[in-house]
């Protein structure tokens, strides 16, 4: 093995030693071979002047200059010279002090390293990742972060042209669904083809991955928004026709929001913002939406967050307050239950329904505290009802889905039934068909345990959602609620009332007691008698009152209680 100064000297590491403004004083074998130098052509010289070629020369000369005067740490400087056959090879040279002495002068002390194929490898790599840092390795689009600053430059371009810049963001519908049952190959190659037929519809637009399965698309050299729609549209036609990958076929459905600036925002930021918002509205629609951002939109989203922000205090600061629409019996008219509904009264906005502010709820995650409140307090309110003397009656409560869908949802209802000392059968949980079809599976589990209690369960909205009839026998409900639509006037059919009697002949030959909803007024009362539902709720007997005014009602129409013994105790249904 050669000792490191034979390498220096003899081996394949070129040294120097230059004074301290870099004049060569020595150069070894290896450095004067390299560049086909004897010691004489050298020494004496500046060491740049005398081995790097002219045209970088003052680049390298100045990159010395600045090292110069920093003696207490070796310094990195890379310098090209050219071979005897006319090479360049590129030299990394690491200057280190030789500090003066009694009886030497200050120093350089330079080792170079013939660094010309790293080089070559470093700036490949460099190009790579370059590459690498603005496309999406997949489908070979431009990514997210690329585009979002490529469309600021094109929003300021087009100001100044008097142009609009249009960017629509697509979302591949429940791609995730596919990745999985699919493949992940399958996946990134229906990913691949979507960003082929985006390029083939919108070639001279700036196209992007802006993520996972989502696409952008900035749409420039245009002046209406009427354009980016066209657009928009003609790219989910493309993107809706069939793939055929492995033999299989594949349809993939696309969620789109877009928005323009400068109408919209004149910065990437905002329109990128406001395409999220509008891809998120589509997301709740169903169909192929193409959602455009509007003014309106915004303001509606925002107040929905802030709605979201105000919900979570809203319980506790008492917002949040029951009221209860009366339930008749249709021979007798006395009250046999009340229906629980929901309302916020925001000190701000007044009253929100609860068409509004429940699906936040089930957004947020709130809803099962909103709701076991809501349980709460119309249980409690049964107890003083009876209490006060008043013989016990259905108190109907509406559960959303996402409410019955969580694990502790039978033991929740269970715990509130005991702590408010309420016979489960004065519960009547109110439940939409969409609600139990979701999740069938587990809604006929619940369903079944609070029978056994003896909740009773009302099917709400009968008729209006995903049509559960043929599960109708399987399920255990005792009550169907039909839709206040089965009781709209229909003049121009042959015979206005076969609905209403079809359903309710089916309830009664699956033994169900029909609530019928919405009855404002006698011509809807004489067919429903017509027909014979065995109680009726809407405006003609009540609105949805307070509790003092759901007193008085009761005194007014009596009470029929629909339960043998009235002094029923919670059974213990743990
Ligand atoms: P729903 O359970 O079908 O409630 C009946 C809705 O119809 C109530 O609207 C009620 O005010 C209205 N209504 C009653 N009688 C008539 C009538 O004769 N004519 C007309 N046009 N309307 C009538 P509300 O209170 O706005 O509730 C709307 C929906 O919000 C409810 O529909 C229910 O699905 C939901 N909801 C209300 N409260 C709660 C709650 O505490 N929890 C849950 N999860 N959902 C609730
Ligand atoms: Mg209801
Ligand atoms: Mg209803």
């Amino acid at each position: 093995m050669p000792s490191g100064y034979e390498q220096e000297v003899h081996g394949e590491v070129a040294t120097m030693i230059v004074d301290e403004v870099g004049v060569i004083e020595h150069a070894n074998e290896h450095l004067l071979r390299l560049g086909g130098w004897d010691l004489k052509m050298v020494v004496g010289k500046v060491w740049y002047d005398a081995l790097v070629p002219t045209n970088v020369r003052m680049t390298v000369a100045q990159r010395f200059g600045l090292i110069v005067n920093v003696r207490n740490e070796p310094h990195y400087v890379e310098a090209p010279i050219i071979t005897p056959n006319g090479q360049q090879r590129i030299i990394a040279w690491t200057f280190t002090a030789q500090h003066e002495t009694d009886h030497e002068p200050f120093r350089w002390r330079a080792v170079g390293i013939d660094v010309t194929h790293w080089i070559k490898e470093r700036d490949l790599l460099v190009a790579r990742i370059d590459y690498e840092t603005v496309h999406d390795p997949l489908t070979g689009l431009m990514n997210g972060v690329t585009f979002r600053s490529m469309v600021d430059t094109l929003i300021r371009s087009a100001i100044e042209r008097e142009e609009i810049v249009g960017v629509i963001l697509l979302n591949i519908d429940r791609f995730r669904s596919i990745d999985e049952t699919a493949g992940r190959e399958i996946g990134d190659s229906l990913l691949f083809e979507v960003a082929q037929r985006i390029k083939r519809c919108r070639g001279n637009d700036i196209i992007a991955r802006w993520g996972g399965d989502e696409f952008t698309i900035a749409v420039t050299g245009i002046r209406t928004k009427e354009e980016v729609e066209a657009a928009a549209r003609h790219i989910a036609e493309h993107i809706h026709s069939p793939y055929h990958i492995d033999g299989r076929s594949f349809h993939l459905h696309t969620r789109i929001g877009l928005s323009v600036a400068p109408h919209d925002g004149a910065r990437a930021d905002d329109l990128m913002q406001h395409v999220s918002v509008a891809v998120d509205v589509a997301k709740t629609l169903r169909g192929d939406h193409i959602v455009s951002f509007s003014e309106a939109l915004g303001r509606q989203i925002e107040e929905q967050v802030v709605l979201e922000q105000e919900l979570h205090g809203a319980i506790e600061r008492g917002e949040i307050v029951v009221v209860y629409q009366a339930q008749v019996d249709a021979v007798t008219r006395e009250i046999v239950g009340v229906e629980a509904l929901a309302r916020w009264f925001h000190p701000r906005l007044g009253e929100i329904s609860p068409t509004v502010f429940i699906p936040i709820a089930e957004g947020t995650g709130l809803i099962r505290t909103l709701g076991l409140h809501i349980l709460r307090e119309s249980l409690l309110q049964g107890k003083r009802w009876r209490d006060q003397g008043y013989p016990p009656f259905h108190i109907a409560v509406n559960i959303s889905p996402r409410q019955l869908g969580h694990p502790t949802f039978v033991h929740d209802v269970f715990a509130v039934l005991a702590t408010t000392d309420t016979d489960p059968r004065f519960l009547e949980l109110e439940l939409t068909e969409s609600a139990v079809m979701e999740d069938m599976e587990s809604a006929t589990e619940v369903l079944q345990s609070l029978a056994k209690a003896g909740i009773s369960v009302a099917l709400d909205d009968f008729g209006t959602g995903y049509s559960c009839l043929a599960y109708l026998d399987q399920l255990q409900v005792s009550t169907i609620k039909l839709d206040r639509i089965f009781l709209r006037s229909t003049s121009h059919a042959k015979d206005p009332n076969a609905l209403l009697r079809g359903l309710i002949a089916l309830g009664k030959a699956l033994d169900l007691r029909i609530v019928a909803e919405g009855v404002e007024n006698e011509e809807h009362i004489a067919r429903l008698d017509h027909e014979g539902a065995d109680v009726y709720q809407g405006f003609f007997f009540s609105r949805p009152l307070t509790v003092d005014e759901v007193t008085r009602l009761l005194d007014q129409y009596g009470v029929k209680s629909e339960f043998d013994e009235h002094t029923g105790s919670p059974e213990s249904v743990d």
